[in-house]
């Protein structure tokens, strides 16, 4: 770029003084969409062309690996040359690039591998076991959280104020053996990469001189969610020398209930000196109806820094509400409208479906099948979290390290080699005796004779292949090993051999998984520097896998609807939102209710979700929602209620009556009506084989309630696991 002051083009005045400002530590706060992001990218480019600043000097930090790779794209855009180098990443990615190059002065040992959360709580479930420690007085979970609640404050087990209470010293022990074990097997949980790259900097002063010598200048994004240790680590790193630019919004800070801590934003002002703070005020995002609204919303809440965020955009369409009957009705309402915006010039990708949680997807997701419409989804199902890729990225982690205990737990019998839980345990009792890995504990095993007969040979069959596994892989390119594992694994056979689609889908997410280290070793994944052959690449590609769970999946190219939690869908827009299953308990979530300052989490996660929006805004709920098997009646949402009247619209059948919302509803349906019991139920138990009408045949996996209200869980073939109200259904016993 010839003229740097093009990087100022279509910037307002506040916009144009905080990309331009001299070096210095700045605080842009302002609201959603007001071009907070934009500023960032557009200040790196500025630095960089204006103030000579070299790419290496820079350090910027994002929320989400998607982020990161758009705040990129952005920026080679803008300066119109590549930039791989620059280090822009997440706060985990960039944790564990510094973990890699020092992993000795990390006392790490070369090949750690990246644990996710389930690895982790795997792992703990197994801590419990071994210990014989009571896992209803300590759940799991509850466990896990506490780890990972420690890490986040920075706490090491001894460091942890225990008070004398014994049910604290207690989760303190446990942390600390499921430290040792990580370390005994050279895993690194998320929380473990930050605070230990915080630690590498804070006990090695020459590499932080380094580091701080490097840096020229630090930017981070979102910074309302950053969490204690984060903070630490931006302020150690810095120095409070490097000059930083931190951008964020206190009225989006949604990570409250994984540590974020929104006081980090008045802190950065107080701590890092000459803070300059800039406010941008008006929204270039959304319809002033959208605007209004979610400005209404959020006024609710008390706890607030306070800003203006106006538009001088169009008012735009009303904000449609639709009340379904149940969740298939409210799912048919989104698929529908969706197919209307399509022929109306929409692509699927200007779309999203936003919900809270997880398990709300599996509903609309059917639909959208069902009716052909392409889908793609961010986070949940995530293609990394799917369990044959999990089981196959088990495998090549043994390859990298055999004292992997998560991962050969995780595939010792999988495919079915005749290892029984028994065996496991035994072998886990073994290694927790010793002190040892689970795959020392197998050797000496058979070594000395204790695992033998048919226990012992399916052990040592299981040992073997890993061996030849390696043997066979140590000349191949990174996919041919991954396609190779697949095949001598067992595990494509296995699936192949599964019947139905869901074998077949799995089949073709191994194949992906293929694809995608191949499209890995050709630099298209990430801007990652330096990713090398064989086995180099092979680790390179599971710690991405491990980092990237969650961010993308699929075809990146195919015109597909967007879906994803409202969480994932911060810091993205849309021009067509529907935020679906709006209301009481599951939005704002029943756990919100009970604890303090949780219900204004609640309404700044809606601000988000409204402010996602650019033209035009769907809200549904529905009458009846069956969710994890049971069936609730919900209200509408509060938050429907605290948007402005003469910005919303109650829409009936597909947009065909609309008239103004009331708030106090006609009674619904079910209500005046009841379910009518069938005559003359078939008698049906666990494990019949069925057949319907339309679904075809099946089996009877699971049945629940009584009379009218009576339903079975079937499994049909082809069609999936269906739950039917059993005196509708029209099921015949075969
Ligand atoms: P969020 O709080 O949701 O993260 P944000 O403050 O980061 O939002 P951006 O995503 O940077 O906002 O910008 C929102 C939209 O407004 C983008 O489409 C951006 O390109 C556009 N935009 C920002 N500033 C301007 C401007 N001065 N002129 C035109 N469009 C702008
Ligand atoms: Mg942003």
């Amino acid at each position: 770029m010839d003229d740097v002051t093009a990087i100022l083009d279509h910037m307002n005045a506040a916009q144009r003084e905080a990309v331009s400002a001299p070096q210095g530590n700045m605080l842009v706060l302002a609201g959603a969409g007001s071009g907070k992001t934009r500023v960032l990218v557009h200040r790196i480019a500025w630095l960089m062309q204006a103030e000579g600043l070299s790419p290496y000097a820079v350090l910027a930090v994002t929320f989400t690996n998607k982020a990161a790779r758009e705040m990129r794209t952005r920026l080679e855009a803008l300066l119109g040359l590549s930039l791989r180098h620059v280090w822009v990443g997440t706060f985990h990615s960039i944790a564990h690039r510094l973990l890699r190059t020092h992993w000795q002065d990390a006392r790490l040992p070369q090949h750690f591998q990246i644990i996710d959360s389930d690895d982790q709580l795997r792992l703990i479930k197994r801590l419990l076991k071994e210990n014989t420690i009571d896992d209803e007085r300590y759940p799991p979970r509850q466990v896990q959280s506490f780890i990972s609640g420690c890490k986040e404050e920075g706490l090491r087990p001894h460091q942890v104020n225990v008070n004398g209470d014994a049910y604290l010293m207690q989760m303190v022990d446990l942390y600390e053996r499921y430290q040792l074990t990580c370390e005994r097997g050279g895993l690194v949980d998320f929380g473990e990469l930050l605070l230990r790259s915080l630690e590498l900097l804070r006990d090695n002063p020459a590499l932080l001189a380094h580091y701080r010598e490097r840096f020229g200048h630090v930017l981070v994004d979102e910074f309302q969610d950053t969490n204690t240790l984060q903070y630490a680590w931006l302020k150690l790193l810095s120095g409070m020398q490097t000059p930083m630019t931190v951008v964020g919004d206190d009225d989006q800070s949604i990570y409250g209930w994984r540590g974020a801590r929104i006081e980090n934003i008045r802190r950065f002002e107080q701590e890092f000196s000459e803070t300059k703070t800039v406010r941008l005020e008006q929204n270039y995002r959304s319809t002033s109806a959208i605007l209004e609204s979610a400005n209404a919303l959020i006024s609710h809440n008390a706890e607030r820094m306070g800003k203006e965020l106006w538009t001088d955009g169009e008012q735009g369409e009303p904000i449609s509400v639709y009340g379904g009957f149940n969740d298939l009705d409210e799912a048919r309402f989104i698929v529908d409208t969706i197919r209307d915006k399509v022929s109306e010039g929409f692509k699927r990708s200007e779309m999203a479906i936003l919900y809270r949680s997880n398990a709300q997807s599996r509903v609309i997701e059917e639909t959208l099948i069902r009716q052909g419409v392409a889908y793609r989804i961010y986070g949940g199902q995530r293609f990394y979290e799917r369990m044959e890729i999990k089981n196959a990225l088990a495998y090549l982690r043994l390859l990298l390290n055999r004292n992997d205990d998560a991962a050969l737990e995780r595939v010792i019998n999988v495919p079915a080699r005749g290892i029984g839980t028994r065996t496991v345990e035994l072998l886990r009792e073994r290694a927790r005796l010793d002190n040892t890995s689970l795959w020392q504990a197998l050797h000496d095993g058979l070594h000395d004779g204790s695992l033998k007969g048919r226990a012992g040979n399916a052990v040592r069959v299981f040992s073997d292949l890993i061996e030849r596994l390696d043997d066979e892989t140590s000349m191949l390119a990174l996919h041919e090993i991954i396609d190779h594992v697949g095949e001598r694994s067992g595990l494509i056979e296995h699936h192949r051999n599964e019947k139905g689609e869901k074998g077949q889908a799995r089949v073709e997410n191994l194949e992906e998984l293929v694809t995608a280290a191949k499209a890995f070793t050709q630099g298209e994944a990430l801007g990652n520097a330096e990713i090398g052959e064989g086995m180099v690449a092979l680790e390179a590609f599971l710690a991405e896998a491990a980092l990237n769970a969650g961010d993308h999946e699929a075809d990146e190219f195919e015109d597909c609807v967007q879906m994803m939690t409202l969480h994932s869908a911060k810091g993205l827009e849309f021009p067509v939102v529907f935020i679906t299953g709006v209301e009481e308990g599951l939005f704002p979530h029943k756990m919100s209710l009970e604890e303090p300052g949780r219900l204004e989490e609640e309404r700044r996660l809606c601000y988000v979700g409204l402010t996602r929006a650019m033209q035009k805004l769907y809200l549904t709920h529905a009458e009846v929602r069956r969710l994890h098997g049971k069936e609730t009646f919900p209200r509408p949402s509060r938050f429907v209620r605290e948007l402005p009247e003469q910005h919303l619209e109650e829409v009936r059948m597909r947009g065909q009556v609309s008239r103004p919302l009331s708030v106090s509803r006609p009674q619904p349906s079910w209500r005046q009506q009841g379910v009518e019991a069938a005559g003359d139920l078939p008698s049906l138990s666990l494990g019949q084989r069925v057949s319907h009408p339309v679904f075809g045949e099946g089996v009877i996996l699971d049945a629940e309630g009584e009379g009218e209200r009576a339903r079975v869980h079937v499994s049909f073939e082809g069609e999936g696991a269906k739950w039917l109200v059993l005196g509708f259904a029209k099921l015949t016993p075969l």
